[in-house]
């Protein structure tokens, strides 16, 4: 079974910890959709899991959009007649709408006030606003500032640039034993906020490595891309292979301290929805039903492709004060969420490549088990978790369950499960199920 590791508490810490620091070297780098942040993030993730790059020209053409020009900023400040700065890029990323045209004007408060974006619900707190569509200029600002400006005249500057470039993506590759694929996607595209991108990009990092030092059953390929534009060019570049994915996870949002949150695909009942679903019974996660908003499921499941990702988060899109805004920082983001994140990530990998059906050799009453030195030695007491699960494996063994199936039924977490059918491989009473013509799945059966 792959990542056993994860189910280890002392090495989710550990790695949660690592994540974190990763978190905290990203937080100053301003990325957008494209450009010199996204290849420096991209470095860093490089250095945990070893990515394959693909630059793709601005104006080529993906399904109905476009891949945009390249945005780069190296500056932008307002600042007061005596060059004070008051509102200051290099103070924090958020300052300036993602995609600004350049600007070096003076202007008067009027002027400027169109362009000013800030929360007043939230005075303390910078939003986070783009225009990658639109041209335009702006900058976000918290409402104390904004408040404390003063008529001007400001001497307004952006230095940005928008040219012919490349969109950027990153894809850790992990080969598998069979040709049957599952991918992992997680957004690049958002400047300092830690909880919204940084987390998803940190985890899906150090799960690559660890995955890597497994042998799966499935090729992994973990994609780190921009939102919406980034998941349609991996689509557009990867058409010809879709018919191999076997599951597909979109993941952000899992250092807040919310309880996990699995969005099913819009197929249902696939191998991943079913995987993250035990998941989330065993890690004290909810599920939510598909919906056709949110993150990049959205274009992984549209009716086109239709494949069969879910999403895992912590607190969903929009639905915690801190989204979106300078309070979803590095201290918003709790290292033991991101461990427990981890666990359940585990479980979810876990179940997606180690599915199997079986069938048991001995299936004319039970075998005897203690003489096989499977079951404990002192009858009269009931037996612990394993054996249960090994009943409940011999039992279920006909060919038709497979292990998720087994762990819904009996209430006994995956890996359990697992662990016990390769004991009683080893012990020949279990053999693998033989595949079923072109490896349907069902609710009932599964993909095996
Ligand atoms: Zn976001």
């Amino acid at each position: 079974m792959v990542l056993e590791t994860l189910n280890d508490s002392a090495r989710t810490t550990a790695l949660a910890d690592e994540a974190h620091a990763l978190m905290a070297l990203l937080y100053p780098i301003c990325r957008s959709i494209t450009g010199d942040g996204v290849r420096q993030t991209l470095d860093h993730v490089n250095t945990i899991a070893p990515l394959r790059r693909t630059e793709v020209p601005s104006g080529t053409p993906v399904f109905d959009w476009t891949v945009p020009r390249e945005w780069n900023i190296r500056d932008a400040y307002i600042a007061d007649a005596a060059g004070q700065r008051l509102v200051d890029f290099k103070q924090h990323s958020l300052h300036v709408v993602s995609y600004s045209t350049p600007v070096r004007e003076r202007m008067s408060r009027q002027a400027l006030e169109p362009h000013l974006h800030s929360l007043p619900d939230r005075p303390h707190a910078i939003p986070y606003r783009t225009a990658y569509y639109r041209e335009t200029w702006g900058f976000c600002l918290s409402q104390q500032a904004r408040d404390a400006l003063g008529e001007g005249p400001f001497d307004v500057c952006i230095d940005s640039s928008l040219q012919d470039g490349h969109l950027s993506i990153g894809e850790c590759l992990i080969p598998g034993q069979s040709g049957d694929e599952a991918v992992v996607y997680t957004h690049t595209c958002h400047p300092a906020l830690a909880n919204d991108n940084l987390s998803g990009i940190a985890l899906a990092a150090v799960l690559a490595r660890e995955l890597a030092t497994c042998k799966p059953r499935l090729t992994w390929r973990f994609v780190f891309g921009p939102g919406t534009i980034g998941s349609l060019t991996w689509l557009s570049r990867n058409e010809g292979r879709l018919g191999h994915v076997r599951a597909g996870l979109v993941m952000g949002l899992l250092g807040d301290s919310g309880p996990l949150n699995y969005k099913h695909s819009r197929r249902g009942g696939t191998l991943i929805d079913r995987a993250a679903a035990l998941a989330m019974r065993d890690h004290g996660g909810h599920e939510l039903p598909f919906e056709p908003y949110g993150y990049d499921e959205r274009q992984f499941c549209s009716p086109g492709f239709d494949l069969p990702f879910g999403r895992l988060t912590r607190s969903p899109n929009a639905t915690f004060a801190q989204y979106h805004n300078s309070d979803d920082n590095l201290d918003f983001v709790g290292k033991p969420a991101l461990a427990g994140a981890l666990q359940a990530l585990g479980s979810v990998v876990q179940a997606v490549d180690g599915n199997q059906r079986f069938i048991n050799l001995s299936p004319k009453g039970e075998p005897q088990l203690g003489k096989r030195g499977l079951y404990g030695n002192v009858g009269g007491t009931g037996p612990g978790a394993f054996e249960h699960g090994l009943l409940w494996l011999l039992n279920q063994s006909d060919g038709r369950h497979d292990l998720i199936n087994i762990a819904q039924r009996s209430g006994l977490p995956f890996e359990t499960l697992a662990r016990g059918a390769a004991a009683l491989q080893t012990a020949a009473l279990l053999a693998p199920a033989p595949a079923t013509a072109g490896g349907h799945e069902t609710k009932a059966g599964g993909l095996t």
